[in-house]
C-alpha cells in the first residue's frame, strides 16, 4: 500500500507540482504556513529521517539543492527562507515519507516552537 506522497508521485492523488526530475518531486503544501510553502520529496519511499542509508546520501543532498533552487527561482533566496524536516511523532511528522518543507515570503522566528 503506497503512502500519500507515493500516490502523489504516481499521480494517483492530485498535487500542485512545481518541480520534478528523475529523483525528486516538489509540490505546494495543501495547508501553507507561509506565502510559499512547498514540500520537496524523494521519489524513493523513505519513511523517516531515521531510515536514511549511506546509499541515500546523494538523494538527501538533492532535496536541499532542489529547495535552494526553488528559493532562487521564486526570488527569496537572498532575503532568506526556512527549510524543515520533521521526524516521528515528537518531531511533528504526520506523513511518513520524508519531505523537506521549503517556506518563504515572510520572516520566521526562532525557536520554531
Ligand atoms: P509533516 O507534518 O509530516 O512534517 O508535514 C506534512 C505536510 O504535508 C503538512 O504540511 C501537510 O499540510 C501536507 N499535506 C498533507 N496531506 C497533503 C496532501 O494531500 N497534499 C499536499 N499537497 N500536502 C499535504
Ligand atoms: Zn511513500
Amino acid at each position: 500500500m503506497d503512502c500519500l506522497f507515493c500516490k502523489i508521485i504516481k499521480r494517483e492523488i492530485p498535487a500542485d507540482i512545481v518541480y520534478e526530475d528523475d529523483h525528486v518531486l516538489a509540490f505546494n503544501d495543501v495547508n501553507p504556513k507561509a506565502p510559499v510553502h512547498q514540500l520537496v520529496i524523494p521519489k524513493k519511499h523513505i519513511a523517516t529521517l531515521n531510515d536514511i542509508e549511506e546509499t541515500d546520501l546523494a538523494l538527501v543532498g538533492r532535496l536541499q539543492l532542489t529547495a535552494a533552487k526553488l528559493a532562487h527561482e521564486q526570488g527569496f533566496a537572498e532575503d532568506g527562507y526556512r527549510v524543515v524536516m520533521n521526524c516521528n511523532e515528537m518531531g511533528g511528522q504526520t506523513v511518513y515519507h520524508i519531505h523537506m518543507h521549503l517556506m518563504g515570503g515572510r520572516a520566521f522566528t526562532w525557536p520554531a516552537g
